[in-house]
């Protein structure tokens, strides 16, 4: 978690959760899944002891339907035996791999599904710009960056309020309404037209599309919006 507020740039309280979904991180349940259906999967291809394969369940027979290969009959784990013990999860998530995945025999390629099917790659955009350009950027993103509303979310000051409007300054209020920064706004927002324009893409300016771009366009067609706001962040002298 530190290198992941190192990498970012992400002031220290930052929500965890935020900070795991900007770097994709899997979650604590997803890692324990990865966990514990590699461990069945040495089991199972003899990797491990062998009285680790007897003390499982049974499998479903070894018929060659891709739906019931490799799958545990699910047994009963009142025994004792079971009591306190991480099997009977470990099956369940085991059975619930897609067949695709439950049936490769190579350690290094079930590894490699798993991590392909259960997390994206990170958004390449999040890092493009320079440092202080994608700290602020990143900052507004993970809900903690010196914009007041932040600030006041997190008790460091006594009011949400833009100093200038009396208005909360949300990233809303700083990236579309504060009137202090009009000027470079307009060059942000033509910019962006420009861009959608020349693509062919409607899609309305909002707040998800400065902070993440769009779907509908490519990568480097997103770092002209991502240079707008950059570019928007530098000329409002407000360091967010
Ligand atoms: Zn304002």
């Amino acid at each position: 978690m530190e290198a992941l507020h190192i990498i970012s740039g992400a002031k220290k309280r930052t929500s965890h959760d935020l900070l795991e979904k900007e770097a994709n991180w899997p979650d604590l349940s997803l890692r324990r899944t990865f966990q514990q259906t590699t461990l069945l999967h040495k089991v199972i291809h003899n990797k491990c002891p062998t009285y680790l394969y007897q003390s499982l369940p049974p499998m479903q027979d070894h018929s060659n339907r891709a739906e019931r290969k490799y799958k545990f009959n699910t047994p009963q784990f009142d025994h004792a035996y079971y009591k306190d013990s991480v099997i009977p999860s470990s099956i369940s998530k085991w059975n619930d791999l897609p067949n695709h995945i439950r049936t490769i025999k190579k350690l290094d390629t079930f590894k490699y599904m798993l991590k392909k099917e259960y997390v994206e790659t990170p958004n390449p955009l999040y890092h493009y710009g320079n440092r202080f350009n994608q700290m602020s950027h990143t900052r507004i993103r993970l809900k903690f960056s010196n914009l007041n509303f932040h600030l006041y979310n997190y008790n460091l000051i006594r009011s949400p309020n833009c100093e200038h409007c009396h208005l909360p300054e949300t990233p809303n209020h700083y990236f579309f309404i504060c009137t202090q920064y009009n000027v470079e706004r307009n060059e942000m927002l033509q910019k962006i037209k420009r861009i959608l324009h020349a693509n062919n893409v409607k899609n309305r300016i909002t707040l998800e599309l400065l902070l993440h771009g769009s779907k509908k366009l490519s990568y480097h067609q997103n770092i002209f919006i991502f240079d707008a706001v950059h570019s928007f962040i530098r000329k409002s002298g407000r360091n967010p």
